[in-house]
């Protein structure tokens, strides 16, 4: 997948960040990894909470908002951002302040004292990642975090560093709600996804668009025109039918 851009240089740089402390939370080689990982991870943190208010109104990211503001005027901190975020009704639950805050102290402590290695720096890191995989699309509306983090990296971060099981829970919850209609009805189409293998890619699934709760991509799909499954739309652009059908009308013929 081609990466998008924003042009909104806030979230650009706080993709810089995540994508910097990924590559080094996984990093064995690079001396102390985890220390700059930390720090980068954070930094992205700050970024997309001010990202978010960016997009409320421009100011709303300068500490003092009732002095004039300048480019170099001082900008809010993470307690400031999220109280200002939940009086716009942008909220952030409190589960997820804690993991920011845990992950801000052990930045706090490299950043003005000293790095010390610790078990938890991964899980630390972890849960902040997980604060921001829900939040971004939550405060986006109009896309995804995955549409701009870099295909691996995304992968990666959906395999190893986040609980795999649990998120593939979550899409599936949401498929459900999105599936589930009253007897004699008919809901959208549920099939596996061709990415992740999961059966959380529902047809038409957001915004008429076929879409992968799990993957958090909209994959265009087709329906072979002989036993109607489904297929990327990509593999059945030249023929209409299938592999199998394909095979099957071969073997006739
Ligand atoms: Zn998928
Ligand atoms: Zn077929």
């Amino acid at each position: 997948m081609v990466k998008k851009q924003t042009g909104c240089p806030i979230f650009d740089n706080a993709v810089d960040s995540l994508e910097h402390g990924l590559r080094l939370y996984q990093d064995g080689n690079y001396p102390n990894a985890h220390k700059h990982a930390i720090l980068a991870v954070y930094q992205a943190v700050e970024l997309f909470l001010k990202d978010a208010l960016y997009r409320i109104n421009p100011v709303l990211i300068y500490a003092d908002i009732d002095k004039q503001v300048r480019d170099d005027s001082r900008t809010v901190g993470f307690k400031d951002a999220v109280v200002r975020l939940e009086n716009l009704n942008v909220h952030i639950a409190t589960e997820s302040k804690q993991s920011i805050e845990r992950l801000q102290k052990r930045r706090n402590v490299i950043e003005h004292l000293e790095y010390k290695p610790s078990d938890n720096d991964r899980s630390r890191m972890a849960d902040a990642i997980k604060v921001l995989y829900d939040f971004v699309p939550q405060y986006l509306k109009d896309g995804e975090l995955a549409d701009y983090i870099d295909d691996d990296l995304w992968r990666e971060l959906q395999v190893f560093i986040l609980d795999y099981e649990k998120l593939v829970a979550e899409a599936q919850t949401q498929v459900d709600e999105l599936t589930t209609v009253p007897p004699g009805d008919y809901g959208p189409e549920v099939v596996e996804c061709p990415q992740c293998g999961n059966a959380t890619l529902v047809i038409g699934g957001r915004n008429s668009g076929d879409y992968c709760f799990f993957c958090r991509r909209t994959l265009p799909m087709a329906q072979c025109c002989d036993c109607s499954e489904y297929y990327p739309a990509e593999m059945l652009k030249e023929v209409s039918r299938c592999p199998d059908c394909m095979w099957a009308q071969g073997e006739k013929g």
